[in-house]
């Protein structure tokens, strides 16, 4: 298979647009779960590039459970995204929930996002496959490591190598957390595959004290970098509060994770 060690030994470096994740290179996306307005964004976007992040999350379609949840601010967002990056510098990594979408999130988008829910839509991962632009697979939460793989097969197949896996917790008995972050299979899909893998602490705890412990874990794992949910007022984001840190917190975080990636 195109994602295995076998096909090809030597680490994957995705490079968007300059920026490399994968090899020596670690990537670290930041923001918030939800583009809210363009005062919310910018205000993180600065804050997460002050503190070293090269690239700026924010979803402007959400996939929430209940409809009556906050569903994104859909273009309107996504044009937020373009300003912020435009303003920082900073690349964008943002959700594509359908086939459909996958035009119009790729003309503002550096990385197409597939979220934990999608990893198995099919028609989804052929039509980003058939792009050139970078792909964040999420990890099903409910999905083996092999069929994990398997979905970044799906990608490459029709052409597009540039696959970045993320570890984001799968489902398990626990309730505590939100979900179960797995970082074994980080150092088993590093072994597994050349393709850079990078960890999701905020929706594997749903905590947001547990994010920096499980970053630092996640860096020491051997983990190609992280996304991290950042927003300049999390006691009112209108998405994953509860997960997500304050820029002082996340600047902390990237100090530790900075000290551990030194010596690892
Ligand atoms: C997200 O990154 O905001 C998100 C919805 O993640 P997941 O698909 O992993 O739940
Ligand atoms: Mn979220």
């Amino acid at each position: 298979k195109l994602v295995s060690r076998e096909f090809q030994q030597e680490d994957t470096v995705v490079d968007v647009q300059g920026v490399k994740i994968g090899g020596l290179h670690l990537g670290i996306m930041a923001g918030p779960c939800a583009v809210e307005s363009q005062e919310q964004l910018l205000e993180a976007a600065r804050a997460v590039k002050r503190a070293g992040a090269q690239f700026l999350r924010g979803g402007a379609y959400k996939p929430r459970s209940s409809p009556y949840s906050f569903q994104g601010l859909e273009e309107k967002g996504l044009n937020m995204l373009a300003k912020a990056r435009e303003q920082t510098g900073l690349k964008i990594v943002t959700e594509v929930m359908d086939a459909a979408a996958v035009d119009i999130v790729s003309q503002y988008a550096d990385v197409l996002q597939i979220g934990t829910r999608n990893m198995q839509n099919f028609h989804l991962l052929k039509t980003v496959g058939k792009t050139d632009k970078p792909v964040l697979l999420k990890r099903g939460l409910a999905a083996t490591i092999s069929e994990w793989l398997d979905a970044a097969e799906y990608i490459m197949c029709e052409g597009n190598y540039n696959v970045i896996l993320c570890e984001r917790g799968i489902r398990t008995f626990e309730t505590y957390t939100r979900n179960t972050l797995d970082l074994g299979a980080v150092v088993a899909v590093k072994r597994l595959s050349h393709l850079p893998v990078i960890v999701d602490p905020s929706h594997g705890t749903g905590r947001w004290k547990m994010v920096r412990p499980m970053a630092c874990a996640a860096i020491a794992a051997g983990a190609d970098g992280l996304i991290i949910e950042v927003h300049p007022n999390p006691d009112v984001a209108l998405c994953d509060g509860k997960q997500s840190l304050t820029p002082a917190n996340f600047s902390l975080l990237m100090t530790e994770v900075g000290a551990i990636a030194a010596i690892r």
